[in-house]
């Protein structure tokens, strides 16, 4: 073969080497091009067995289009000069368009798309790829600037297409990280395949719109689309509560490993697909998933899923009730559903005719359940049946210690020890047991297996008090130097005395404010710390007030940036005094902006005294589209006197039920004069609306406002235990939602009717 490797830059310089080979005629040309235009011209020549190599370096504002027809022996290659050398940032893309095309080697980062798409198997409607492939790119953090602009990373159409080997991570803004559709029919039935790629962490979005993987609508549900999705790694992929949804039919999902991602596999609409060999590790991390069936013909076999808390539709392992003759976008029966040979080990939920309600009533039928393994340590009853499950035959299961109380039949109960084998999963002792549970030679996929080797599997996030500490003194202007010379995860120890900060702290970085001794702040602007995209704040020990702050309405200690930020921040508040924030009214401790959110708020063993605003105002995010600003509010061991608004005044509109928060905890802390500012206008020391998760125990509340709850969507746990109420009137619940019955637990409580 003969084989030419010409050199093309926009310039006109033409470097053309000739490769004999022996033995063939044909000749397949390796153009190397150094500019956009360079680029399109050998676009233009191009023939089947060609490569087009773009030189390592930045390539900014290039949106690629890659069209051509190459062949099954000779496809047309898109590569890098040298792989992960080659970097698409600022407004850039990538379209593919015609037959046999192939892309590898590209990193797409510092930027975003300027279309709705970042990787997109069409140039047009009209103009798809077919038989291409797309293999060893990188997408990383090339989010759109705007946390709630809506974009994907990866859209899948056309036929017969692969997408492998590629590393996707930080998908921060709304978006579906990668989808297969299947709008007309050149796009379905397509046989693609998605394979060794990782799914690097993808935060929580605090909003519907944070899957990680799509195949198929609800639109063209009832359509098939034989995808194969397999050997996989989906690492922390915590977006929202699915993280696949499938949308189609006769599709595989196989050998996937799910490690410690919040969310399940949901087969949410079509039938006759397969799941086998996937592997759920949860380390009991919150909100951890793993399979929830819905619809006909879905065969659930082989899988193993160990450690996941997830709760709800959420759970281990979850079969939905459907509704009779389901519109296209509700919930098919479940049929014929095989559910054969899988482990759940130290989980907390199995969910049976899930959902079932007045709409949702068609339990499942034809189904079997069989062969399956259930374990837990505690010897805990996992299972929940909300409808008549006579449609499933279950046969021939083992479950360690605690037997289903509401399942006659199909289980036995064996004192079973488990034993974790080479391949890292854990297997029953014992004879008889050689065919309960997933099989001995299952391989989990392994991180190492998936993406590319020459992009690092980084950390996402950098620990409080992981870096250096750096003493600060009492001078003019130390702090605030100091703020700007630390690097993230640095501690800024403060050195005994009196600060006042002239300037605003602000935050790109998470860093930790330490005082040693008696450390005394004040400050003269609005806010003391603005914590910016990328900025966490942790403080230690100091004594904050707000005596010098500007004589004006609406300051805050702690703000968050005015614009939208993509990174989740942190923000913790430990040993903490806070006084004096009362120069004028609405004087917050933490108000959030729009368009951001916390992964957590943190408060112990901290006080707050004196406040004429809310000590914490997360409730910016209004407008009803299911969008919050925290995920998790917890304090712990803390006291608020004197607080004019409300402790928090928590947010989470819309009726979807794609979020798992917000959640609120408030443990052993007490509340004195809290919400009788004439400004507060919802006259409560606590306002929770949409919060789907609220815990309160061991607290004193006196002379305080009543708290108002409003439970709008899902099935919101409140519970408010042991607390003690003193001149305050008992809370305020109001089931918004559906009319229920009230569903929260108010008991043992002190001072309130029970
Ligand atoms: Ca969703």
């Amino acid at each position: 073969m003969s084989k030419q490797v010409a050199k093309v830059s926009a310039m006109g310089a033409l470097l053309v080497m000739a490769l004999t080979l022996f033995g063939c005629a044909t000749s397949a040309d390796e153009i190397l091009v150094e500019d956009q235009k360079a680029y399109n011209e050998a676009l233009k020549n191009i023939k089947p067995g060609d490569t087009i190599k773009l030189a390592d370096g930045v390539w900014r504002d290039f949106e690629i289009i890659f069209t051509g027809n190459g062949s099954a022996e000779k496809p047309i290659t898109l590569t890098a000069q040298t792989k992960g050398r080659v970097i698409l940032s600022g407004q850039s893309n990538l379209r593919l368009a015609g037959e046999y095309l192939v892309v590898s080697g590209l990193v797409f980062k510092n930027g975003f798309t300027p279309t709705s798409e970042v990787v997109s198997f069409r140039r047009s409607k009209d103009d798809l790829a077919n038989n291409s492939r797309v293999t060893e790119i990188v997408i990383d953090n090339y989010n759109q600037p705007e946390r709630y602009e809506v974009d994907f990373w990866v859209m899948m159409y056309g036929k017969n297409n692969r997408f492998d080997h590629n590393h996707l991570v930080g998908k921060r803004n709304k978006g579906v990280t990668m989808a297969v559709r299947l709008n007309t029919t050149d796009s379905q039935e397509n046989h693609h395949r998605i394979d060794h790629n990782y799914f690097g962490p993808r935060p929580i979005l605090g909003s519907n719109g944070g899957e990680t993987l799509r195949i198929g609508t609800s639109h063209y549900s009832r359509t098939n689309s034989f995808t194969i999705v397999e050997n996989n790694y989906f690492d922390r992929c915590d977006g929202e509560l699915e993280i696949i949804s499938n949308k189609s039919g006769k599709n595989i999902f196989r050998s996937n490993t799910f490690y410690q991602s919040r969310g399940t596999l949901t087969m949410r609409h079509g039938n006759n697909n397969l799941v086998e060999g996937n592997i759920f590790f949860g380390n009991g991390a919150d909100h951890t998933g793993g399979i929830r069936v819905i619809n006909g013909g879905q065969t659930i076999r082989n899988n193993y899923m160990e450690g996941l808390k997830g709760t709800r539709f959420g759970g281990a392992f979850v079969v939905m009730n459907g509704v009779p003759n389901s519109p296209i976008n509700r919930y098919d029966q479940v049929k014929d559903a095989d559910i054969f040979g899988n482990t759940i080990v130290d989980s907390d939920n199995i969910q049976l005719a899930a959902g079932s309600d007045a709409e949702r009533s068609a339990a499942p039928v034809d189904s079997r359940f069989a062969n399956n393994l259930i374990y837990n340590e505690d010897g805990r009853d996992t299972f929940t049946i909300y409808d008549d499950v006579s449609g499933i035959d279950f046969t021939d299961n083992v479950i360690g210690r605690a037997p289903p109380q509401s399942l006659a039949s199909g289980f036995q109960m064996m004192d079973i020890k488990m034993t974790r084998a080479e391949n890292g999963l854990l297997y029953a002792d014992g004879d008889g047991l050689e065919n309960i549970g997933v099989a001995k030679d299952l391989q989990p996929t392994s991180k190492d297996m998936t993406g590319v080797s020459w992009f690092l599997k980084a950390e996402p996030l950098i620990a409080f008090a992981s870096g250096k500490t750096i003493e600060v003194k009492p001078e003019d202007n130390a702090l605030f130097n100091a703020v700007n010379a630390a690097e993230a995860g640095d501690v800024l120890l403060l050195l005994p005395g009196s600060y006042v900060v002239g300037k605003f702290l602000k935050l790109d970085k998470p860093l930790t404010f330490k005082g040693e001794g008696d450390v005394n702040l004040t400050f003269e602007r609005s806010a003391l710390f603005e914590i910016l995209d990328g900025g966490s704040l942790q403080l230690i020990n100091l004594n904050i007030s707000g005596a010098d702050a500007p004589d004006n309405a609406g300051n805050s200690v702690i703000r968050t940036s005015p614009y939208a930020m993509l990174q989740n921040y942190r923000l913790e508040i430990i040993e903490m005094n806070f006084i004096d924030l009362d120069v004028n009214h609405s004087f917050n401790v933490v108000t959030a902006a729009k368009g951001t959110f916390a992964d957590h708020i943190l408060i112990q063993n901290s006080t707050f005294k004196d406040v004429t605003g809310a000590v914490f105002k997360l409730d910016k995010e209004s407008d009803d589209f299911g969008i919050y600003n925290a995920e998790y509010l917890t304090i712990e061991n803390s006291n608020f006197d004197n607080v004019q608004g409300a402790l928090v005044d928590f947010y989470r509109g819309g009726t979807d039920e794609s979020t798992f928060g917000p959640h609120f905890s408030l443990q052993n802390s007490t509340l004195s004069h809290v919400g009788s500012g004439k400004r507060n206008k919802s006259k409560s020391s606590l306002q929770l609306h949409g919060v789907q998760v609220t815990d309160m125990s061991g607290n004193t509340f006196k002379n305080s406002q009543p708290f108002l709850i409003n439970h709008t969507v899902g099935e919101p746990k409140t519970r408010i235990i042991k607390n003690k109420f003193i001149a305050t009137p008992a809370p305020l619940v109001s089931e918004l939602n559906s009319g229920l019955e009230p569903t929260a637990i108010l008991q043992d409580n002190e001072g309130i009717d029970p």
